[in-house]
């Protein structure tokens, strides 16, 4: 099963993709955790992801694309996965449908978690994420048991950088020009589903299930 998680910054995509991978035992691939991985160990691609990152634009496709296919093509992807994050532009989106066309596949899902742009401030101001496996929680909708503490790991919590509200209404800007135009290009592949990302955690997980069997 191949998913792709669509969605504004901060829907909740993460989040959801977690469960999937949980429960279908598909891997959780985002490529904002691959490049907040770069970027604390310091790689030539972390350095130059964080100056797009630090300022809410998206990392040029280039730096994107060969990553995330290299990534599909490890052993790990072969009965499926869940894309989270990528693809974001219009281009990413053409490159992942032709690489996979290359190997005889095509994508199966692409999910939208809708959140309307007046609850995405709220949620990102109140998110924390895991400096060490990249875990994610909300300290009111979904906190740890022991404050700033992951369940999973034990690693650190920290407010990301780009999760300021400055940042997160750029990156909501970005979002509408550069990634909403993926609905369309989804809906022609005839592969769109929608969610409603606004009630409890479980309810959109149950809805995106239901798609899903
Ligand atoms: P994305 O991956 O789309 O950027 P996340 O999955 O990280 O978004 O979710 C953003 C924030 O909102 C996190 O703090 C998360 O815990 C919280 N969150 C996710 N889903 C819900 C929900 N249905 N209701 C309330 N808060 C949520
Ligand atoms: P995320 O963790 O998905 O919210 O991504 C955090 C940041 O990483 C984004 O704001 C972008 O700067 C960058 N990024 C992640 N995925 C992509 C992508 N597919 N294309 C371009 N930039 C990306």
């Amino acid at each position: 099963m191949k998913i792709v998680m669509l969605g504004a910054p901060g829907a909740g995509k993460g989040t959801q993709a977690k469960k999937i991978s949980e429960k279908y035992g598909i891997p959780h691939i985002s490529t904002g955790d691959i490049f907040r991985a770069n970027i604390k160990e310091n790689t030539e691609l972390g350095q130059k992801a964080k100056t797009y990152m630090d300022k809410g634009l998206l990392v040029p496709d280039e730096l994107v694309v060969d990553l995330v296919v290299d990534r599909l093509a490890q052993d790990d992807a072969k009965k499926g996965y869940v894309l989270d994050g990528f693809p974001r532009t219009i281009p990413q989106a053409e490159a992942l449908t032709d690489a996979l066309a290359k190997i005889g596949e095509k994508m199966d899902y692409a999910i939208n978690v809708e959140v309307p742009d007046e609850n995405i401030v709220r949620r990102m101001s109140g998110r924390r994420a895991c400096v060490a496996c990249g875990g994610t929680y909300h300290i009111k909708y979904n906190p740890t048991k022991v404050e700033g503490k992951c369940d999973a790991c034990g690693g650190d919590l920290i407010l990301r950088d780009d999760d300021k509200p400055e940042t997160v209404k750029q990156r909501l800007e970005v979002y509408h020009t550069q990634t909403q135009p993926l609905i369309d290009y989804y809906e022609k592949e005839g592969i769109m589903r929608e969610v409603d990302g606004t009630v409890d955690l479980e309810d959109v997980f149950n809805a995106i299930i239901e798609i899903l069997e």
